[in-house]
C-alpha cells in the first residue's frame, strides 16, 4: 500500500493522555494506583455553569452555532480581557476553541511555513514541538532553566531569535513546571518582537493560577484576582499577540473544552475564523453558556480554589524535599511540581526519569500499589546535553490523593 502523509508522521502527541491506558492497564491487573499525573482540576463546575447548560439543552439549543462562538459569550470575555489583561477586545477579536489546544494548531498552520523558525520553551507543553514539527518548522527550543525558577535566561532567547523566527511560543505560568516569566522579562521579549518583527503566541492559560511574589492583583466583576504579568501589558504587544486561555483550568471545565484565541490582528482572526469553520464549525453551546455564566458570576468559588492549590503546593514541595535524592522548586505558577530527581535515579540506577516514572507505577509488586507520575520525556524531546532528570507532579487533585502519592513516592525511592 502507499505510504501516508511524510507530514503526519512528524507529528508528536500529549503523553499526559497516552500513559492513560498504561494506567488503566495496572489497575486492571489489580493495582491501586494513586494518580498524580493529570493537569485535571478535581473541583466540579460551578452551579450556575450547570444550571446554565441546562437550561440551553431545554431551549433546544441544540444546534449549529456561529462558527466564533455566541456574541453574548464573546462579550463577557473580552470585559474579562480587559479587566485581567487590561486591554479592549472587540468581541469579533475572540474566537472560541474547543479547548485552547486547539488555538496551537490554528496559530501554527496560518503563521507557519516549512524551513520558518519557531522558537519555543523546553521542557514545556508537548503541542506546541508536536504541530511546529508537523508543519515542518525549524524547531528552536529554548530550555527552561531550574536554577531561574524555570524561566529561560533571555540571553539564550537573544542568541536563538534571528530575521528569520516566524513565531515565539510563551506559557506562563508553565506546564510542566509552574515557572512563571517576570515582568522584565517581558520588556526584553517585546524588545526582540520589535526588532525581528516576529509573532507572540502567548498560552496564558494558566494566568489566575498564580502564587506569591510578582502577581498583579485585577478587579473582576468586584473581586480582586491575582494574575500573573503578560506581554499583552507591553506597549505594542497586543497588536503581533496571539493569546490563548480558555476555562479548562480556572474553572475546572476540562471536558467542555472551552479555549478561545484573541488577537487585534484583523487579517489574523479572519483566518482563524477559516479555520474553526474547517475543523470545527461551533462548539456546544450549553457548554457556552456554561463559560458565560461563570464569567458573569463573581470569582470567590474560583479564587478559593487558587487558595487550596497554594496550600497543596506547600504541604507537597516541603514532603518532596523531605525524600533522599530529590530537589523540588516551589513554583509560582499553574498546578504542577517538577522535582529534580537526578539523585534518585542514580541511586536506584535508573537511566532515566522515564524508567522512574515506570517503577513507581507498580513499585509495590506484592502488595499492587503504584503512583502515577509523568516524566521530563513527556515534554518535548530532551536537548543535547541535558543532564538533570525530573518528573511531574500535578497537584490539580484532592489533598489526600497527593499526600499519599508522595508518601509512596519516598517509600518506593528510599526502600
Ligand atoms: N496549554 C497548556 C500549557 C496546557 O497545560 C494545556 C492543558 O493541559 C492546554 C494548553 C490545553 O488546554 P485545553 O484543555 O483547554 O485544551
Amino acid at each position: 500500500m502507499k505510504s501516508f502523509s511524510k507530514a503526519y508522521q512528524r507529528i508528536g502527541t500529549e503523553n499526559a493522555f497516552a500513559v492513560g491506558p498504561e494506567i488503566a492497564a495496572r489497575i486492571k491487573e489489580g493495582y491501586d494506583v494513586t494518580k498524580l499525573n493529570i493537569g485535571e482540576p478535581s473541583a466540579n463546575i460551578a452551579d450556575t455553569a450547570t444550571e446554565a447548560a441546562i437550561k440551553s439543552f431545554q431551549n433546544h439549543e441544540t444546534h449549529y452555532m456561529p462558527s466564533g462562538g455566541t456574541e453574548s459569550l464573546r462579550i463577557a470575555i473580552s470585559e474579562y480581557l480587559k479587566s485581567t489583561r487590561g486591554v479592549a477586545y472587540h468581541p469579533d477579536e475572540i474566537i472560541m476553541s474547543p479547548g485552547a489546544k486547539g488555538v496551537i494548531a490554528g496559530t501554527m498552520m496560518i503563521l507557519v511555513d516549512p524551513g520558518d523558525e519557531v522558537i519555543y520553551p523546553t521542557p514545556s507543553y508537548p503541542i506546541y514541538e508536536s504541530i511546529a514539527s508537523y508543519i515542518g518548522a525549524k524547531l528552536m527550543p529554548i530550555e527552561v532553566k531550574e536554577e531561574k525558577g524555570f524561566r529561560y535566561d533571555i540571553n539564550d532567547l537573544k542568541k536563538a531569535v534571528s530575521k528569520k523566527t516566524k513565531l515565539l511560543v510563551i506559557n506562563s505560568p508553565a506546564n510542566p513546571t509552574g515557572g512563571v516569566l517576570e515582568e522584565s522579562d517581558y520588556i526584553e521579549i517585546a524588545k526582540l518582537a520589535k526588532k525581528y518583527d516576529f509573532y507572540i503566541l502567548a498560552d496564558e492559560i494558566y494566568s489566575r493560577l498564580a502564587y506569591g511574589k510578582g502577581v498583579r492583583m485585577v478587579i473582576h466583576k468586584g473581586n480582586k484576582l491575582p494574575v500573573t504579568h503578560s506581554i499583552l501589558n507591553q506597549p505594542g504587544m497586543a497588536q503581533r499577540t496571539i493569546l490563548m486561555d480558555g476555562f479548562s483550568k480556572i474553572y475546572a471545565m476540562t471536558g467542555l473544552r472551552l479555549g478561545f484565541a484573541a488577537s487585534k490582528m484583523k487579517k489574523f482572526m479572519a483566518d482563524f475564523l477559516t479555520f474553526a469553520i474547517n475543523y470545527w464549525a461551533c462548539l456546544p453551546a450549553p457548554c457556552m453558556a456554561g463559560a458565560e455564566a461563570v464569567l458573569g458570576k463573581d470569582q470567590k468559588d474560583a479564587q478559593n480554589e487558587v487558595k487550596l492549590y497554594e496550600e497543596k503546593r506547600d504541604v507537597a514541595v516541603k514532603m518532596l524535599n523531605d525524600i533522599e535524592g530529590i530537589k523540588c522548586h516551589k513554583p509560582n505558577g499553574a498546578f504542577y511540581l517538577f522535582p529534580n530527581v537526578t539523585g534518585v535515579c542514580k541511586r536506584l540506577k535508573l537511566k532515566d526519569s522515564e524508567a522512574l516514572r515506570k517503577y513507581l507505577l507498580t513499585f509495590d509488586a506484592k502488595g499492587k500499589r503504584g503512583v502515577a507520575v509523568l516524566s521530563r520525556q513527556h515534554f518535548g524531546k530532551k536537548l543535547t546535553g541535558e543532564k538533570e532528570e525530573y518528573i511531574r507532579i500535578s497537584f490539580a487533585g484532592p489533598k489526600k490523593d497527593l499526600v499519599e502519592g508522595i508518601r509512596r513516592i519516598k517509600e518506593a525511592v528510599e526502600k
